[in-house]
């Protein structure tokens, strides 16, 4: 989608520090990072959000994703302490992006539950 700031992203027309990507997914860091380690990883395809994943998206992308972050979670040393993975999703989920993104926070222990 032109006017998507994350499609920009994974296009390379907005800079951004990129950890991992593929021919389908790419994740980089957060600008406004929550945790010493903080990554967003995305599908290049644009898909607004979480409800709008077809069946065929569940199948191609979102192993993709997951695959990315275990890959990620080892390459960055995170992967024996543990991490936290979350999607908002939607107005109440406190979705800021309309791109469909899965943080990823680490290197410190998380507190739960969020507000
Ligand atoms: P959401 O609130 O939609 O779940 O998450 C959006 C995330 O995108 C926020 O954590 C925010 O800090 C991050 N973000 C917003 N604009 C940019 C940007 O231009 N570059 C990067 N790297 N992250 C961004
Ligand atoms: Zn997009």
């Amino acid at each position: 989608m032109s006017d998507c700031l994350f499609c920009k992203i994974a296009e390379g027309q907005i800079p951004a520090k990129i950890a991992y990507e593929n021919d389908k997914v790419i994740a980089f860091y957060d600008i406004t990072p929550q945790a010493p380690i903080h990554l967003l990883v995305i599908p290049r395809k644009h898909i607004p959000s979480a409800r709008d994943l077809s069946p065929e998206d569940m199948q191609e992308i979102l192993p993709s994703i997951f695959e990315a972050i275990q890959r990620l979670s080892e390459d960055l040393g995170f992967k024996e302490k543990g991490y936290r993975i979350v999607n908002n999703c939607g107005v109440d989920g406190g979705q800021s992006v309309d791109h469909l993104h899965f943080h990823v926070l680490g290197g410190r222990q998380l507190q739960w539950p969020p507000g």
